[in-house]
């Protein structure tokens, strides 16, 4: 029991007050037993993002990187040398798989006094405004005043600093929070909400089809957002075209890569296999084979990387290659599960998904790569699956497997 002083040793001793980031996670906390792995994997994720960070503090002490984040009760905390750090780490942090919320304030020893400057402070960089509220909570019983009487300490010596503001249940302009957790005060009046989902690497390898449009870049995201470490695999028009698209794609590459989750980019110079396919292949039936191969390539990548499926960005009747018995006859092809996060999405919520993840600007150049390559002019649009696979026996699928494997090339690497 504390009257207000600290419970800490003298080890411990907090300093009076020190600004800090609370990481809320939400399903992480779901998991039970793998409870703690999970936390683990988001605490790295949350050091390697800030040791990234341009921030003064971080370079101060060889330590402090590694150093700053912390699990306390059920939340990760993050300690910076100012309050305008942490509000500025406060969105990359957010921006993280795993985060559903970000709480921006002070850690403090338990003293009331102290708590309530800090409020005032936290809660005045709100103004102008009309209305707060506060909402205390003890976790334990470490702390001798209870959530409701804190509520009314706190709340009272608010108002007489800000006689002006009006104390609003429901829908106050700002709500200031105050958490008495493990001997210590947590005070804060201002949340980010994060991306969510699941803490990176938390969930293995996928290869992830990505082209330089729209939609596979924000596949790639969403599986990352699930825990996915992804390798994402292009294919170019090379040598039949130049290799632009190569480019755009490293471009996409470096825009996923705050996310942590995009681990290579693997090329494969495409436009020669696209050409003896269209030489052998009837018009309408082109597209599907060019995709069956590129799916046996992408399964031919999985097993090098350890991936347990692939992942693309097709959505239901977006194009042509998309209809259900095109995406049959080509999954056809794959042992491994394929995964289509966009199946049900519309293209103008993709564009704007892909506008918050920042690939769009990118996508949205033209350059072309093997898409662009002997297109028919009339694709099918309902294939048969027996006639696919007839046509396909008597293909050198092998010796082009073979080939492509040997002219894997590598684009981009995490940390390039
Ligand atoms: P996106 O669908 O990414 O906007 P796109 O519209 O150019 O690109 P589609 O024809 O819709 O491509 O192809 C469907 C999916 O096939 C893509 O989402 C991607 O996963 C994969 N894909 C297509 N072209 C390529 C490529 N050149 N390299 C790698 N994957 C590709
Ligand atoms: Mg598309």
């Amino acid at each position: 029991m504390t009257t207000g002083k600290s419970t800490a040793t003298p080890s411990e001793r907090l300093a009076e007050a020190s600004a800090v980031c609370l990481i809320h996670y939400h399903e992480v906390g779901l998991k039970g037993r793998n409870r703690s792995h999970f936390e683990k994997i988001l605490l790295k994720n949350l050091a390697l993002r800030l040791a990234s960070l341009n921030l003064a503090a971080l370079n101060r002490g060889e330590e402090r990187a590694a150093s700053e984040v912390q699990r306390i009760s059920g939340r990760l905390l993050v300690r910076f040398a100012s309050l305008e750090e942490a509000f500025a780490a406060a969105p990359e942090l957010a921006d993280i798989p795993g985060v559903v919320r970000v709480s921006i304030g002070y850690r403090l020893r338990q003293d009331l006094g102290l708590v309530n400057a800090r409020a005032l402070e936290l809660v005045a960089r709100h103004e102008p405004f009309d209305s707060f509220k506060v909402a205390a909570r003890r976790a334990n019983t470490d702390f001798n005043i209870n959530s409701m009487e804190l509520n009314c300490l706190i709340g009272e010596a608010l108002s007489n600093a800000l006689p002006d503001k009006k104390v609003q249940m429901t829908n106050p302009d700002v709500c200031l929070h105050v958490e008495m957790i493990q001997g210590a005060a947590y005070v804060y009046a201002d949340t980010q909400k994060g991306i969510g989902g699941l803490p990176l690497g938390s969930a293995g390898n996928v290869v992830c089809l990505l082209s330089t449009g729209i939609d596979s870049p924000v596949a790639a995201w969403r599986l990352m957002k699930r825990g996915a470490e992804v390798i994402g695999l292009h294919f170019s028009g090379r040598p039949e075209t130049s290799g632009s698209s190569e480019y755009l794609v490293q471009r996409i590459a470096e825009r996923l890569e705050p996310y942590g989750g995009l681990k290579k980019l693997v090329i494969v110079p495409f436009g020669s296999f696209q050409r003896q396919i269209a030489e052998l292949v009837p018009p309408a039936l082109r597209v599907i084979f060019y995709r069956r191969l590129m799916f046996a390539t992408a399964e031919l990548v999985a097993k090098r990387e350890r991936a347990k499926a692939l992942v693309t960005g097709e959505s239901l009747g977006q194009v042509a290659s998309q209809t259900l018995d095109n995406i049959r006859a080509t999954d056809a092809v794959c042992t491994l599960p394929v995964f289509r996060p966009l199946i049900g999405s519309d293209k103008l919520e993709i564009i704007e998904q892909a506008q918050k993840i920042k690939t769009f600007v990118f996508s949205t150049e033209t350059q072309e790569d093997c898409c662009t390559l002997f297109m028919p002019r009339n694709p099918e649009t309902h294939a048969r699956l027996a006639e696919v696979e007839s046509i396909w026996a008597g293909l050198p699928v092998e010796r082009w497997l073979a080939e492509i494997a040997d002219g894997l090339e590598q684009g981009w690497e995490s940390g390039d």
